[in-house]
Formats: structure tokens, C-alpha cells, sequence
């Protein structure tokens, strides 16, 4: 009989297991089962790639952690992340992870304000999760010194270059000291990254997942062909069918993200639309009052909804169909997580069905027709 892993069998001690037993992790993930043990044990740079929802924060956070003993009064570790959110995001994780040690861990990401972010840095902080804007303008502030870290970490690397930041993560580069453990993360592994590696990276290996197939099966994947003007009818009976709707509807630009919010805010549901030009502060009221199930409809444009990590939506909606198989990918991946069910729904005008089986070609999935619920199934 095959023996189950348990993080302790990858090295790591009760300071990590402790944290990870309250979150209730009880076995690594397959890119976690491939990085901890070479990080802990080995000397080389690492690539880890394994899709979206595998778990790769915990990834790199834990044999981090494990490794960090304690505060030094200098930032350990830098990671770099593609947005806010995510860069939210991954300091929660890594603060949960390090529950019960004296480790800062802070994220720091434009919007915010300087002047707090200057006092806590200048307080000393150990491992510091940043967008690289603001990472790049504390640094030219000389307010965030990485001149003696020991990792610096690159999360969601593909949509990092996808998002255009190669320049500002290589000017962050030349202010880093030589001797540091780099680790790349990705969800996939574009000619690029292999190729920034090779340029900044020491002697390094890749570490993937290979994925047997790109759609999760635990997601029940469904289309309707509707015409555009009856869209808006059809979302509202899915929603209205469905007695604990938990979803996010993804719209192709802001401004249908907006009418739709609009349109659904007057006819009574509490709805929030999620883009990159709505304030700073409102998208993190949002997406915690989404997170926290406050809020259960999302409205969200495919960059804002990038690797938020909300595991057991019970629906994803395709209100335009993506361009792209990849961002279909992406966008079914957040529902049918830690091992919940969930449907993911496209629509479809009728001129859009080669697009629909071209996605169906790609991504080696079966998308079954179904037809819109009709008035009288709805539960009043
Ligand atoms: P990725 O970066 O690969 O897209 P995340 O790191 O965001 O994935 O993890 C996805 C979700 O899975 C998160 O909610 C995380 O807390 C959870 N998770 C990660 N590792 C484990 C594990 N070993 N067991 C259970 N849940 C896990
Ligand atoms: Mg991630």
C-alpha cells in the first residue's frame, strides 16, 4: 500500500505544522510535495510550476518560513506579486502560516499610504510582499533596503510579464545582493521566464506539475445560447434558481463590468463589481465582504479576478465568452476548488459557438449544452 505524505515527511518542523494543522492542510499538494523538500535540502534556484489553485503560495511560504528563524532587522525575503490583491493575498497566507512566531510580514502595494508603509518598514520587517511599483519606489525612497535578502520570490510570474513588469523586476534585481535563493512561480512557463532565469538565476531547476488535464473535473462545465439582449434575463433566473448562489460573473471590459452592476443593483441584489479603476479601497472592501460570503455576486473583469483566491464559489458565470482558452481556464478555476463542486456556466450567441468549440478542442473538456431555466423554475 502506497504511504500517504504528510508535510512532516517533507522536512518540515512543528514551528511550520503547527500553523498549518489550525489551517487544516492535512497533505501537500503535489507542487508543495516537489518544493518543500528542495528547498529545505537543496542549494538551487528554483521554477515551480503547477496551474492555478494548487496550492504554490503555501508552496513557497512554508519552507520559507521554516527556514526564517527569526527576525534579523532586515527584510529576509521579497516577493513580488502581479497585483494588490494577490499581493494581499499572499501576506494573509504567509502571516497564517507563521501564526504563533514574531515574524513581520506586511504587504506593500500602491494606494496604500506611504507614510504608514515608511513606519512599518522602518519598525523592521522580515519578509515584505509587494507589487513592483511600489516596491521600486520605496527602494528609490531608500525607505525598503533588499541589498541582504536571502529569497526573492517572483509569484504568478507568467501574468507578471503578461502585466509588463520584466523591467521593474530586473531594476529591482540589480539592487539585491548576489547571494540570494531565487524562486519563480507560475501557473504556466512562457519562453520568458526560462529566459529571465537563466539571465538573473544561479544554477536553477524546474519543479512542475504536470497536469493531467487543464479543467478540473469536480467542475460541472455547462453552456446556453442565448441572444444577447436576453443575457441579462438569464443571469438573473440562474441567480434566482440557485438558493445559495456564491459566484463571480466575468464581463470582457470595466464598462460592462459597470452596466451590469448597475442593472442588477436596480432590480434589487446585492451585487459589486470588481476592475482596475474602481478605488484601491473599495475593490479590498469588496473582495473581503466577498471572501467573508457578505457578499455573494461578484462582477469582475478577468485581470481584477486573476488568482483571487476564493475556493467554493458555486458558480462561475461567462456573461461575454473569453477570447482565450487560457483565461477560460483561469476563470472556471475558481470554482470546483479543495475538493468542492461547482458549475461553471458561458454564454454563448449563436455566432460565438466556434469560439466554444475551439475552448472545448484546447482544453480537452466536455462543455454540455443546457437551456436557460424558464420562469416557472425559479423558487419565489
Ligand atoms: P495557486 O497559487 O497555485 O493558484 P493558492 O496558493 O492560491 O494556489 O492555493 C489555493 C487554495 O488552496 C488556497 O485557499 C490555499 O489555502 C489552499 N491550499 C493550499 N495548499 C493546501 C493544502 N495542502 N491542503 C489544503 N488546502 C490547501
Ligand atoms: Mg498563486
Amino acid at each position: 500500500m502506497e504511504k500517504i505524505l504528510t508535510f512532516r515527511d517533507l522536512g518540515l518542523t512543528e514551528k511550520t505544522l503547527k500553523p498549518l494543522e489550525k489551517k487544516g492542510f492535512e497533505q501537500p499538494s503535489p507542487i508543495q510535495a516537489l518544493t518543500i523538500p528542495a528547498l529545505l535540502n537543496g542549494e538551487k534556484d528554483i521554477i515551480g510550476q503547477a496551474q492555478t489553485g494548487t496550492g504554490k503560495t503555501a508552496a513557497f511560504s512554508l519552507p520559507i518560513l521554516e527556514k526564517i528563524e527569526k527576525s534579523t532587522g532586515h527584510v529576509q525575503a521579497i516577493i513580488l506579486a502581479p497585483t494588490r490583491e494577490l499581493a494581499v493575498q499572499v501576506a494573509e497566507e504567509m502571516n497564517s502560516l507563521a501564526h504563533g512566531r514574531k515574524l513581520k510580514i506586511i504587504p506593500v502595494y500602491g494606494g496604500q499610504s506611504l507614510e504608514q508603509q515608511k513606519r512599518q518598514l522602518n519598525k523592521g520587517v522580515d519578509i515584505v510582499v509587494g507589487t513592483p511599483g511600489r516596491v521600486m519606489d520605496l527602494m528609490n525612497r531608500q525607505v525598503l533596503k533588499l541589498n541582504n535578502i536571502d529569497y526573492f520570490i517572483l509569484d504568478e510570474a507568467d501574468e507578471m510579464l503578461n502585466m509588463g513588469f520584466v523591467e521593474d523586476i530586473e531594476h529591482i534585481l540589480t539592487q539585491t545582493n548576489e547571494d540570494k535563493r531565487m524562486l519563480f512561480f507560475s501557473a504556466t512557463m512562457p519562453a520568458e521566464i526560462l529566459k529571465i532565469a537563466k539571465s538573473h538565476m544561479r544554477e536553477h531547476e524546474v519543479l512542475a506539475v504536470k497536469k493531467k488535464e487543464l479543467t478540473t473535473n469536480l467542475t460541472e462545465q455547462i453552456y446556453f445560447e442565448v441572444k444577447e439582449k436576453d443575457k441579462f434575463e438569464a443571469l438573473c433566473r440562474i441567480i434566482d434558481i440557485e438558493l445559495d448562489f456564491y459566484g463571480i460573473v466575468f464581463c470582457r471590459t470595466k464598462n460592462d463590468v459597470n452596466e451590469l452592476v448597475g442593472k442588477l443593483q436596480d432590480r434589487g441584489y446585492d451585487v459589486e463589481g470588481l476592475h482596475g479603476d474602481i478605488s484601491q479601497n473599495h475593490r479590498e472592501v469588496t473582495l473581503r465582504r466577498f471572501k467573508n460570503k457578505n457578499l455573494n455576486i461578484l462582477i469582475a473583469t478577468d485581470v481584477a479576478a486573476r488568482g483571487i483566491d476564493v475556493n467554493d464559489l458555486t458558480h462561475v458565470i461567462n456573461y461575454a465568452i473569453p477570447q482565450e482558452a487560457e483565461s477560460y481556464v483561469h476563470r472556471i478555476g475558481r470554482t470546483g476548488r479543495a475538493g468542492k463542486q461547482g458549475t461553471a456556466i458561458t454564454f454563448i450567441t449563436p455566432s460565438e459557438y466556434r469560439k466554444l468549440l475551439q475552448i472545448q478542442r484546447i482544453t480537452k473538456t466536455e462543455i454540455k449544452k443546457e437551456q436557460v431555466p424558464g420562469v416557472k423554475d425559479v423558487i419565489l
